[in-house]
């Protein structure tokens, strides 16, 4: 596996203990595991949880697993299954071994309850969900006995052996675990770790009418994989004694420990399947891999790179402390990574016409694809009569310290000629809709005589310009935590204005880009070529990652 760690990783609670357990000689090496439900498309949050468990792997040597916790057969399926093996890889990672399921131990996990029925720590109860509820108490309340928790182990082997045979309705009976109903944790008041329920699952079929719960399944297929710590976030500590209570109770010789972190929580958007799942089906976004979507698929699509969203994850940190990140945290570690990787490339995306007056037929001049990198190559970069600027670098009344191009004005144009507005031609309504320049011959690669132009802005030759559909994405929502206010549907905060397409145009250097090809737009941002829709030397089709922090100001000198 390769190493995309860099090799100071940032220390935190997690590897304070793991180095502990090395050194105390606990463990000889480590197994963590990620252990995704495939009930939906992983997003940012599922993204830190990888780069922690696969991180740290990496970094101490030792195996992470790919598990997935296939336990609840409705909502689960293959599609999301292959998706997440995508995500992962994609961002870097590459699991120990085959995929694991949790289906892959159902007939263990079996075993394993009717072990806990014979040792009296399990019976088949007949209450029905309501009245599980009711005997179950509350947070300040004990919870009762039910009254078939005294079954004796023979009638309860019986029962479950019925159960697991078919004889019963859905949600007629469940086996429990038999705890203490007035324990203080509602989790260890005889949960359930077994329920009749007759779906189809996507990998065992038509086998088990019964399936394991989550709890019961989770730390189970951790110790049977050898996991050495089993990291998940904060919502699970509560569970963490059930979890320690089930493998204490059953003749397994290892017994992971389990420790929590807390989520994240990314502003401005939603980290919960069940929500995103939400969007989806309601058509309120283009499907899971969206670019506006917090999924790793959207993130994807949008343009951020793996390397970006592993420096993400490590900046952000792993702690039990509230995690709910700024997206400036995220846009600035990604804005890093491309502005060292994206060839540097000129588009007009609300393009106001440039004819130059005391100019004939075209020319051309090389540029470096990006002015630290001399290794991206150079290309050319044409100037004709007829040009494209940004409408936005006109001002007709400029406010004051403007640099860019206003009547009577100068600015050089990029890689090329200084030149001056000497007119702006309006339609009836008193639009700018042309701008009428000449440029100084004497300027090409060198300053002006006897004045100095401080403005700089690009420009594209209209004959040599292609046009180009150019996505621009927003936040996806107008207030940093949309699903703070349980009263409040997250729906009603979705921003209208996240998504604008516009025609635009790009040089002609780009035409043969591959999908997924990262570019500076130079003042503009960075962009990437569509996964889905762009067509190399065909429709060009750009989403826009990231915007620029600051418009060039080291380069605008330059000639
Ligand atoms: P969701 O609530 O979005 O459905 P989940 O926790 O149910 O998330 P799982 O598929 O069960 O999703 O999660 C797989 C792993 O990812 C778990 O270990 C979980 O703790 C972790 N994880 C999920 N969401 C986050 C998050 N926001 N931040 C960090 N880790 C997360
Ligand atoms: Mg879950």
């Amino acid at each position: 596996m390769s190493s995309p760690h860099s090799p100071a990783a940032v220390s935190n609670f997690i590897r304070t203990i793991i180095d502990g357990d090395l050194a105390s000689g606990l463990h000889k090496s480590i197994v963590t595991r990620f252990p995704p439900e495939p009930n939906g498309y992983l997003h940012v949050g599922h993204a830190k949880s990888i780069c922690l468990n696969f991180g740290l792997a990496q970094d101490y040597q030792g195996k992470c697993n790919l598990r997935f916790d296939d336990t609840n057969p409705e909502k689960e399926s293959e599609e999301y299954a292959l998706s997440i093996q995508e995500d992962v890889r994609w961002l870097g990672f590459q699991w120990d071994g085959e995929v694991h399921w949790a289906s892959d131990y159902f007939d263990d996990l079996y075993a394993f309850a009717v072990e806990l029925i014979n040792k009296g720590l399990a019976y088949v109860d007949d209450l029905t969900p309501e009245e599980m509820r009711e005997y179950r108490g509350t947070l300040t309340q004990a919870g009762r006995n039910s009254p078939y928790r005294d079954r004796i182990v023979s009638e309860n082997l019986d029962l479950f052996a019925r159960m697991k045979a078919g004889e019963y309705a859905d949600g007629a009976k469940v086996l429990r675990a038999k705890i203490d109903m007035a324990s203080p944790n509602i989790n260890m008041r005889d949960p359930a770790i077994y329920r009749i329920r007759r779906a189809h699952h996507i990998r065992t079929g038509d086998k088990w009418c019964i399936y394991p719960m989550y709890d019961y399944t989770h730390c189970i297929s951790d110790a049977l994989e050898g996991i050495t710590h089993s990291i998940c976030t904060l919502e699970f500590e509560d569970h963490r004694p059930l979890y320690d209570w089930v493998l204490d109770n059953l003749s397994i010789a290892c017994h992971p420990r389990q420790y929590e972190f807390s989520r994240l929580e990314l502003h401005y958007t939603i980290t919960s399947k069940r929500k995103l799942l939400q969007l989806v089906n309601a058509n309120l976004v283009n499907g899971w891999d969206d670019p506006r979507m917090p999924t790793i698929s959207g993130m994807r699509r949008r343009g951020y790179t793996p390397e970006g969203i592993r420096e993400f994850s490590k900046r952000i940190g792993v702690s039990r402390s509230g995690n709910s990140v700024d997206m400036a945290i995220m846009e600035g570690a990604i804005r890093e990574d491309l502005e060292a990787r994206a060839p540097r490339v000129v588009a007009v995306i609300n393009p106001l016409k440039v004819t130059i007056t005391n100019f004939e037929g075209a020319s051309t001049r090389e540029a470096d694809f990006h002015p630290n990198h001399p290794e991206f190559g150079k290309r050319f970069v044409a100037i004709s009569s007829a040009l494209v600027i940004e409408a936005d670098d006109f001002a007709e009344a400029p406010p004051s310290g403007w640099k860019r191009l206003t009547l009577g004005g100068e600015v050089r144009l990029r890689h090329s000629y200084v030149m001056r507005c000497d007119e702006a031609v309006k339609d009836e309504n008193g639009k700018v809709i042309e701008l009428r320049c000449s440029i100084d011959h004497a300027t090409l690669g060198k300053n002006p005589e006897g004045r100095k132009v401080k403005g700089v802005i690009h420009f594209l030759s209209c004959e040599h310009a292609l046009p180009a559909e150019i996505r621009l994405y927003d936040r996806l929502f107008t207030v940093a935590e949309p699903d703070a206010d349980k009263e409040v549907d997250f729906c009603t905060y979705l921003n209208p204005d996240s998504l604008t397409v516009v025609q635009g145009w790009v040089e002609a250097a780009v035409q043969d880009a591959a999908p997924e090809t990262h570019y500076q737009f130079e003042r503009l941002g960075y962009f990437c070529t569509d996964r889905r829709d762009h067509q190399p030397g065909g429709k060009l089709v750009f989403n826009r990652t990231v915007t620029l922090k600051d418009s060039w100001t080291k380069e605008a000198g330059s000639l």
